[in-house]
């Protein structure tokens, strides 16, 4: 049987000279391979460096050597007011109001303290609905949540299995609202399922959670900086992400979190802290905790600087092009990886993630059809040839464009590197 040739390096590089979008690649740190660049498809887990990153970083310890404690009060980008910095551009990038984002902690651990707010259980409605499958740590916080306030995860974690083909839908969600709606005191989903690729309608969710009675979270880990969000309007009670994914703000960067503006001024319970203080009063340094409204009264310490200014760097390429022309170009970037796969590697690659360009993100997981063995041999043949996706056992290979950065020739180069390992 003879296959259809795989496109040649020149047809790639002509669909990158005439992308409507121009690739920002100059702007970040590509890793080397050899004497070339690595296709590197893991932005999804950690997005590459942006250039501008350093000179942030360097303006922060420049300011703490000249002018030290005064570096909190010295010039436009003094430390008290710095977080204040990354709000707008986050807002813009998940759709929500400036007072309704708020940079702080980490991922796993604002997922804790909003849900000193949001997960008020009661014995009525103690439940928890999530995906099964879920990242672990989201697991072990909801579970240890239930059995702080109490409650027993046997029954009151209520796990939501997807299909045969390991999706979940609308469909099925709605279907386990519906069952366990009035146990329900919040729902907790993902943006973006980071096992499979699939894509959530979160005004859809919000909505079926509200009319069943209990408070809508999200975990956008995989959906911020991927997907255009309208966490404003889609009118999810809270939200929380890292910035280290998509968002390229280097590892274990500071995270995210969204409250919804109509939580502003409630009185809701939470663990507080000095920065989360009303901030025209909050040096009068009194004993009753007065919260700032919206996100920022979440804040607990002053934040870590060093820590924001990767971010605030990273958020830049962000505002100044916009989700949707970003969103645009990384459905034509992952069309084009399906349809090199569909027409080329089908023998060797079944692909998890949704075919619906609207039920899914930059990222396509990849079923090895040979196996484990199979696929973690052809795992490491790419990686040796400079073609770097992620692993996730024990048959899937996951590869996720990232439209600043990835190209059409660095998506034929894993064309290539699964053609020429098939033939191997
Ligand atoms: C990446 C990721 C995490 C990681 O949590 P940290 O607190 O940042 O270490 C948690 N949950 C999900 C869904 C993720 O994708």
């Amino acid at each position: 049987m003879t296959r259809p040739l795989l496109p040649a390096h020149s047809d790639a590089l002509a669909l990158d000279a005439h992308d409507p979008l121009p690739t920002r690649r100059d702007e970040f740190l590509i890793p080397r391979h050899g004497d070339g660049e690595q296709a590197y498809f893991v932005g999804n887990s950690l997005g590459l460096q942006p250039r501008a990153a350093r000179a942030s970083v360097d303006e922060v310890l420049d300011a703490w050597e000249r002018v030290a404690v005064e570096g909190h009060f010295t010039g436009q980008a003094q430390w008290m007011t710095y977080h204040e910095l990354v709000a707008e551009p986050l807002a813009q990038v998940v759709g929500a109001h400036r007072e309704e984002v708020v940079a702080m902690n980490s991922l796993t651990a604002n997922l804790h303290f909003l849900m000193v707010s949001f997960y008020r259980p009661t014995r009525e409605r103690p439940a928890i609905l999530m995906e099964a499958g879920a990242f672990p740590s989201d697991r072990y916080a909801l579970e240890s949540q239930v059995r702080f306030h109490g409650f027993d995860p046997a029954t009151d974690l209520i796990e939501v299995e997807p299909g045969a083909d390991g999706l979940f839908g609308t469909a099925r969600i709605a279907d386990a609202i519906e069952r366990h709606g009035d146990r329900l005191a919040l729902v907790l989903w993902p943006g973006v399922q980071y096992r499979t690729g699939e894509a959530f309608d979160l005004a859809e969710i919000t909505r079926l959670a509200h009319a069943a009675g209990a408070v809508a979270g999200f975990d956008l880990a995989h959906a911020v900086g991927n997907l255009p969000l309208h966490l404003h309007d889609s009118d999810a009670d809270f939200a929380v992400w890292c910035h280290y994914k998509y968002l390229n703000s280097g590892p274990g960067a500071v995270a995210g979190a969204f409250v919804h503006a109509r939580h502003a001024q409630a009185d809701l319970p939470r663990f507080a802290g000095w920065w989360g203080h009303d901030k025209a009063t909050r040096f009068r340094m009194g004993p009753e905790f007065q919260p700032t409204p919206g996100a920022e009264g979440w804040q607990l310490s002053n934040p870590p600087i060093l820590g924001l200014a990767p971010l605030r760097a990273a958020l830049a390429p962000f505002a100044d092009t916009g989700m949707p022309a970003l969103r645009a170009k990384s459905a034509r970037l992952t069309g084009y990886l399906e349809h090199l796969i569909r027409t080329h590697l089908q023998d060797v690659l079944d692909i998890v993630t949704p075919a619906d360009p609207a039920r899914r993100g930059a990222q396509l997981s990849l079923r090895v059809r040979g196996g484990r063995d199979e696929g973690r041999a052809l795992f490491d043949h790419l990686a040796a040839h400079g073609v770097l996706g992620d692993w996730r056992e024990p048959d899937v290979i996951r590869i996720s464009p990232a439209p600043l950065y990835n190209t059409h020739a660095d998506i034929l180069r894993f064309a290539q590197g699964v053609a020429a390992w098939r033939a191997g």
